[in-house]
């Protein structure tokens, strides 16, 4: 029978019980439920954040990151310097608001976790049917060309000017329209977040999804994980009535800020010592060039293009159009020279920098609540600044005036190739970071001291709980981490399948 999506205003709270409890309904765990639904168990999704469905996205910026976002998007982690970072909380998660962008696991990247994770199996030939499915499943594609902007195509030329390598981006859409709303809940339904995508096909073979539940923990029955309890969130968000999920195996997708949480706050103490460890966040850097004529970056899809000669530097650069009240945010202007530089606002290609990190941070659970602590190295200074270079570069051989850089200038702005070359190593503390990456807090691979899951997102020593999220790299991944994760919760969901007995 077909599920539905319930709410707080459908759902009063109680008892509920099936084959598998999720929690959460982002890129992990809306594709763990439609695997095991499909293999004919009886699956229940619990999702903190509420249910927006597409014909609710409207053009006020304001009213949708405040709807679809955690904490209204304005969250950062404790350190030097602290690093903006923003999470999903909606039916969807953070697939809602994503780019949408979809690429494989490198396999520089599989092999260091062959090496140093003990996970042999982990390669590109063992993975390409999780790929496969899930590329189908989401449609993943290059651009139609009508859905691309003046923007992306100055991106472009500067990148092909400097003779460096540009890729055509994959995402996961069917006929984008070039709206460049993404971030804010697409419009049109084109973009395949698993609200549109692997949640309807979870529902299709009886997955029931229930939006405004928090989970607050995990029950446990010695070392087996038997069920989750938490709150319907009612009015205004507010904890009101209790539910209990009873279920022969949990999955937890909360997302690698919140799964380690979660975990903690149950009680559940990992051998490794490890939960919480291994925060990394491909901390990325804004670049702003100002051409002297329209651009109007805001018209076509953002990131039609990257740049991927760095990428044995672990490096990914891009253009993405930002609204004006962030651009003006990270202007080093204020009063009327900030009002000035925002007249040329129709005219700036905003562009970001991707960078692996070789550091790694923590998340403390602090009265129950996650607190994401990181702290960049000195090494990775030098590799995201030499990024932001690289992005400047590209950003005047396409034809750049001057461009702002995440990080104080003598002059506020750079006029040339040769100031931006000059200029010195800024100090980490004043590098303006952000990151939409947050991985590894619930590590797999081998060795049960090192990490907390296995290769197929057990928990070990623990039974019947698994983790299928973000949560789960050894390391980080060097791309977008979308299709990453829905192929390693593909692989998980047939791990909990086989645990369950095999397909019903
Ligand atoms: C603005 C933005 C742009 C991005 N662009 C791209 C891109 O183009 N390509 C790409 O590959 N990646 C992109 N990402 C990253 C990608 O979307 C995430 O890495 C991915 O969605 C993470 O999947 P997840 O399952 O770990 O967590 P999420 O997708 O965040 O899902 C976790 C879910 O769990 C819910 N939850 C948390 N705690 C609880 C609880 N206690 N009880 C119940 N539910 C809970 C949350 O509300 C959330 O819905 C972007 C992310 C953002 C924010
Ligand atoms: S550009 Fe517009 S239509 Fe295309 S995926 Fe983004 S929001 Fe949807």
């Amino acid at each position: 029978m077909t599920g539905r999506i319930h709410d707080a205003s459908t759902f009063p709270g109680g008892s509920l019980e099936c084959d598998v409890v999720v929690v959460g309904s982002g890129a992990g765990g809306a594709v763990a439920a439609a695997e095991l639904a499909e293999s004919g168990f009886s699956v229940t999704v619990m999702e903190e954040g509420p249910h927006r469905p597409t014909e609710s996205f409207t053009d006020d910026d304001l009213a949708m990151v405040r709807a679809l976002y955690r904490d209204g998007g304005v969250t950062s982690t404790l350190g030097r310097p602290p690093i903006a970072y923003n999470e999903g909380r909606c039916v969807g998660g953070s697939t809602v608001v994503n780019g949408g962008m979809a690429w494989r696991t490198p396999e520089r990247v599989l092999d260091r976790w062959r090496r140093h994770d003990d996970m042999p199996d982990m390669t590109a030939a063992t993975l390409e049917p999780w790929f496969q499915r899930v590329e189908r499943l989401l449609s993943v594609a290059t651009q139609d060309a009508g859905s691309i902007g003046q923007d992306q195509h100055l991106f472009r030329r500067g990148a092909e000017r400097l003779g460096w390598r540009v890729v055509d981006n994959r995402r996961a859409q069917v006929h984008c329209a070039g709206c460049n709303r993404c971030v804010f809940g697409c419009p049109t339904g084109a973009k395949q977040s698993t609200l549109v995508s692997y949640l309807p096909r979870a529902m299709a073979f009886g997955a029931e999804v229930y939006a405004d539940c928090r989970v607050d923990r995990i029950t446990f029955k010695g070392k087996r994980a038997i069920g989750v309890r938490g709150k319907v969130l009612g009015d205004r968000g507010r904890p009101s009535k209790a539910f209990a999920v009873d279920a022969a195996a949990v999955v937890v997708a909360a997302g690698a800020i919140q799964t380690p949480a979660l975990l903690t706050r149950s009680g559940f103490r990992s051998p490794s010592g490890r939960t919480g460890h291994g925060l990394t966040v491909h901390p990325g850097a804004q670049v702003t060039g100002v051409f002297d004529r329209p651009v109007e970056g805001w018209k076509g899809v953002h990131q039609a293009y990257q740049v991927r000669e760095f990428d044995e530097d672990g490096v990914i650069l891009a253009a993405v159009n930002i609204p004006p009240a962030l651009v003006a945010r990270s202007l080093p202007f204020d009063g009327d020279r900030l009002g000035g530089a925002m007249d040329d606002y129709s005219a700036m290609v905003t562009a970001g920098v991707l960078v692996e990190d070789t550091s790694s941070g923590r998340v403390r659970t602090v009265g129950g609540s996650p607190v994401p602590m990181y702290r960049i190295t000195d090494r990775d200074t030098v590799r995201i600044t030499t990024a932001v270079q690289h992005l400047g570069e590209l950003l005047f051989a396409a034809g750049a005036r001057h461009v702002y850089l995440p990080f104080p200038t003598p002059d506020g702005g750079v006029a040339d190739v040769d100031a931006l070359r000059r200029l010195p190593l800024p100090r980490p503390v004043d590098l303006e970071l952000l990151t939409v990456h947050l991985m590894g807090t619930a590590a797999m691979g081998g060795d049960p001291t090192r990490h907390v899951c296995d290769p197929r997102g057990r928990v070990w020593d623990a039974a019947s709980l698994y983790v299928a999220d973000a949560s789960v790299f050894p390391s980080p991944v060097g791309v977008n981490p979308m299709e990453t994760i829905m192929a390693l919760s593909s692989c998980t969901a047939s791990a909990v399948a086989e645990d369950l007995g095999g397909p019903r």
